[in-house]
């Protein structure tokens, strides 16, 4: 259904999910122009737009509304690399030695991340943080019309390199890259960078009010070993030079000393993060992007997703690419953590309202899009009609109603993966499954 500006579409289900607002049983919103208009109890939206002499259309599914997912972390460009992602390694060398022929090769990039932005979408997602590494696969999420930031990576420049051309040539690509949705650079990881461009790096998106997003903690060598020793006197000219001279300082200690972090700022991975660490990215505010099946995958540690949620951590979840993950499928991620954080020992009973809430508002702060005119990543008046319904049914009339409502979201964050029955960017259909469809007339 194609929503036509001005026409009022109310969107009813069993459980409405708006993330920002306790969960409402027989919730609605009302959309028009692409954005929220209402929210609230289903028979109270209603009415307030027969008190206004609105006429409307009504699509009702007996499951659950939620805002569409936001994917904080992927590369979409690999999505053709599966080869890679479905096996299994022993740690990040032996990973990126297995990646680097496949990717040497090369492969239509620009096809293959237009296919992995349909198979995010039919997963529920209407936001994505995507890292482009060649240029043909830039506009994967423009032409999809997804949200979120498309960031240029930067890797492999010297110091001496990046004096002569560097900054030039990564703001030509920065500036060249289509918007909307936003756009940043994504300096690649720590140690993959010598010192200059990762000190300049952030000052060229800082000057466009753009966005910066990195690989951090995600090799075990980056971790902080040894004595703690001052070493910024000693100008390293990267971080493989600081650990050639044997001084053990931690990437993101590295990375905070050089202005790196900050609220404009998100990291991906932060598997080998000490608490230090950890308090580090709180105090400069910046979101950790999750992506369990990755680090699976890939052979590294458990993110320490119980310390995070227990310290208070800014957290996102990223599905990261089809060359490290099974699937594009961000629920997955979400019950991987879900799993992770009960086995580390989180035992409060909001675990599952804080992992859905990571999964669509968290990705959206991680991207700088909760505030302002695209505000994205719950379903509040005035942000953009972004939704995911889901094919879990609500809860049964029972008296307990609200502990049933917690339940629905239990099973939505346990066994979601496979079940988005419908989305819906800017208050358009963009996917709709076959009952989805049977149910509610809509089809993509
Ligand atoms: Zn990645």
């Amino acid at each position: 259904m194609q929503e036509r500006s001005g026409r009022v579409v109310v969107f009813s289900a069993s459980v409405v999910l708006p993330i920002t607002a306790p969960p409402i049983r027989d919730g609605a919103i009302a959309v028009a122009a692409g954005r929220i208009r209402h929210v609230g109890d289903r028979a109270w939206v209603l009415h307030e737009l027969h008190t206004r002499g609105l006429a409307f259309d009504e699509v009702h599914w007996p499951g659950v509304l939620t805002p569409g997912l936001v994917n904080a972390h992927s590369h979409l460009q690999y999505t053709g690399m599966a080869e890679v992602g479905q096996g299994r390694y022993a740690g990040f060398e032996e990973w990126a030695h297995a990646f680097q022929p496949v990717y040497e090769r090369g492969l239509d990039w620009g096809a293959d991340a237009a296919a992995g932005a349909r198979a995010m979408i039919a997963a529920g997602t209407t936001a994505v943080a995507d890292i482009v590494t060649d240029v043909e696969a830039a506009s994967a999420l423009h032409d999809a019309r997804l949200h979120g930031i498309t960031y240029w990576e930067v890797m492999s420049w010297t110091n001496e390199a990046w004096a002569e051309r560097g900054r030039a040539e990564v703001e030509a690509r920065l500036d060249a890259l289509p918007a909307p949705p936003g756009t940043g650079l994504s300096p690649h990881a720590p140690y993959s960078l010598d010192v200059e461009p990762l000190l300049e790096i952030p000052d060229i998106v800082r000057e466009r009010g753009s966005r910066l997003h990195l690989h951090l903690g995600e090799a075990a060598f980056e971790r902080e070993h040894g004595e703690a020793v001052s070493w910024q006197e000693k100008r390293p000219a990267s971080f493989m030079a600081l650990r050639e001279e044997g001084i053990g300082t931690g990437a993101t200690e590295f990375v905070d000393e050089l202005g790196v972090l900050g609220p404009d700022c998100h990291i991906a991975h932060g598997v080998y993060m000490t608490a230090r660490d950890r308090a580090t990215l709180r105090s400069r505010g910046t979101t950790v992007a999750l992506c369990p099946r990755s680090n699976a995958v890939i052979g590294l540690d458990e993110p320490p997703i119980a310390a995070y949620l227990v310290e208070g951590n800014a957290i996102a979840v990223g599905t990261d690419s089809l060359a490290s993950s099974p699937s594009l499928d961000l629920l997955a991620d979400v019950a991987e953590l879900h799993r992770l954080a009960r086995a580390q020992g989180y035992a409060n009973r909001d675990l599952s309202a804080l992992l859905l809430r990571a999964a669509t508002l968290g990705g959206a702060h991680a991207m700088g899009l909760d505030t302002g005119p695209a505000r994205t990543g719950y379903l509040a008046v005035g942000a953009v009609a972004d939704l995911a319904f889901f094919d879990i049914p609500g809860p049964g009339a029972s008296p307990a109603a609200m502990s049933g409502v917690d339940d629905t979201i239990e099973h939505l964050v346990v066994g979601g993966a496979g079940r988005a029955a419908a989305t819906f960017i800017d208050g358009e259909v963009r996917w709709a499954s076959a009952a989805f469809t049977e149910q509610t007339g809509v089809r993509a």
